[in-house]
């Protein structure tokens, strides 16, 4: 199996060159030529999640061998990284409605999922395509990503991390799990600035040609862990298929029943991963796309206009304050299959922050999705309702999901069975959790974990609670001029 880019089909890349690569040279996303079938279901119902996602990932992975993959997926999803043996537990929260937890990684959120598997599966190409330069991995971060790439590539051979944070633009939850992290191969910095400055910052030395000279004479290749990675996309497949397994061995569905899946979407990675399933053959009948106040996907899926002119807001589940979704560039692709109609969308959207798509792709945009949007308020009501009908505690982005799909279903009357992909514990999020159960005295630091434990029962995942003992390593701050010092002070 080939790739191409989303913006140039006619160079065909292997999955090895695609994952070292990351972003296509024309500005593109990778993705392969065409979707392989779903495997048998009856087959994976037996099998590990582990044993799942190696199955699943071959079909991807021609150049790869089942042996490393499973290898791969063994370490990546093992007992001493996940907190439970399912890896990716679905529980049932009443008849017609589970929840999809992807957050028993090391760091809490679903980004654990891929970012996890991302360092076997970039160190194993770089190797396959010759390359002997260890590469450093910069990462510009607003929270969740830092922390789970920090996690993945720690202590792996041939790899270096550094990462960037805006100095005030983090939880202190967020704060404490980055500075504190152990292993030899990794780098923390605050930026002065907002996220943006952190980002623009990174992208500058990438674009930086005669600096990376530089570096390459010294054996380093730069690199990054975004989530427009095909290697990052494609472990995010598994767990959709996984979790219709899991449904079908609980006796909640039968095999071949419909499930509609809502999915609180920012980048729009994860969706795209459940999308790719449903074409894959996965009986996924629509698929819910979740947004906090900034609902700019919202509107596209209605209206086929993507406008990013609009105001920005910081709401409570700040993964999802986006206003360019990277990831729809697939979409339009797959839906399109024109790199040339992409290339005119991309295009606009960098000159006037908009496009409006042709009327046989908001055709079948509509196929495929629905979506829906709430602010802060009912995200925080939702929280509390759910904890006091049914025991259940939700962070931020996933009562964001969860109301989403109590608006499509009022709406449109469609009560057909629901996953609802639940991103992050509720614990990373104290904050908002604590306010949304009325408490608005509130602990600073990790002693907020233990407030929240208190207040609803539940015990902090174990990665939350250890920081309050860990020792702080990494101090440094940087003004956003002066990050490739910083670069260039790692990796002497
Ligand atoms: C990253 C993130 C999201 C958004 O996921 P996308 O793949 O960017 O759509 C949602 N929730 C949490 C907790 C996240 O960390």
């Amino acid at each position: 199996m080939y790739y191409v880019s989303t913006r140039d089909a006619s160079v065909r890349y292997t999955a090895a060159q695609a994952i070292e690569q990351g972003l296509s040279r024309d500005g593109g996303l990778f993705l392969p030529e065409a979707l392989p079938r779903l495997p048998d279901l009856e087959k994976l119902i037996p099998m590990t999640y582990q044993q799942r996602a190696a199955t699943v990932m071959k079909l991807f992975l021609e150049d790869f061998t089942e042996a490393e993959l499973q290898e791969y997926a063994d370490k990546a999803y093992g007992p001493e990284k996940f907190d439970c043996a399912a890896v990716a537990p679905v529980e049932a929260l009443h008849c017609k409605t589970s929840v999809l937890e992807l957050w028993h990684g090391p760091t809490c959120a679903f980004k654990d999922m891929a970012l996890q598997m991302l360092p076997y599966l970039l160190t194993a190409s770089m190797k396959k395509n010759g390359e002997e330069k260890t590469v450093c991995i910069l990462v510009a971060t607003s929270g969740d990503t830092g922390k789970a790439a920090l996690e993945g590539f720690r202590d792996v051979e041939h790899t270096k991390i550094l990462v960037f944070y805006p100095k005030d633009g983090v939880s202190d939850i967020q704060k404490l799990q980055m500075v504190t992290q152990e292993g030899g191969n990794v780098g923390v910095c605050a930026v002065v600035g907002n996220f943006d400055d952190a980002q623009t910052g990174v992208k500058r030395i990438f674009s930086d040609a005669a600096y990376r000279d530089i570096l390459a004479q010294k054996g380093y290749v730069l690199s990054s862990a975004n989530s427009i990675n095909w290697g990052r996309v494609l472990p995010q497949i598994v767990y959709y298929i996984s979790a219709y397994c899991d449904l079908l061995a609980k006796g909640s569905i039968r095999m071949g029943d419909p499930i509609n899946v809502c999915v609180p979407t920012g980048n729009f990675g994860n969706i795209l991963a459940c999308y790719y399933a449903k074409k894959m053959g996965l009986p996924v009948k629509k698929l819910i796309c979740a947004s906090n106040a900034n609902n700019v996907l919202t509107d596209f899926i209605r209206t086929g206009v993507y406008d990013r002119n609009r105001p920005f807001y910081q709401t409570t589940s700040p993964s999802m304050d986006i206003l360019i979704s990277s990831n729809l560039e697939r979409l339009l692709y797959d839906l399109t299959g024109s790199d040339q109609e992409v290339r005119g969308y991309m295009q606009d959207l960098s000159q006037t922050g908009r496009y409006e798509v042709s009327e046989t792709v908001k055709e079948a945009v509509r196929a495929n999705f629905a979506s829906g949007f709430c602010d802060d308020a009912r995200t925080l009501n939702t929280i509390e309702k759910v904890f006091r009908d049914r025991g259940y505690l939700m962070d931020t982005h996933t009562a964001v999901a969860y109301t989403v799909l109590q608006d499509y279903r009022a709406a449109t009357a469609d009560d057909t069975p629901a996953l609802v992909v639940s991103t992050a514990s509720p614990f990373k999020f104290c904050d908002s959790v604590l306010s949304a159960m009325g408490v608005t005295e509130q602990k600073s630091g990790t002693g907020i974990l233990e407030q929240l434990s208190q207040v609803t029962g539940k015990a902090a995942p174990k990665p939350l609670a250890a920081l309050a003992g860990k020792e702080i390593r990494f101090t440094g701050v940087t003004e956003k001029e002066a990050m490739t010092d910083v670069v260039s002070r790692m990796l002497r």
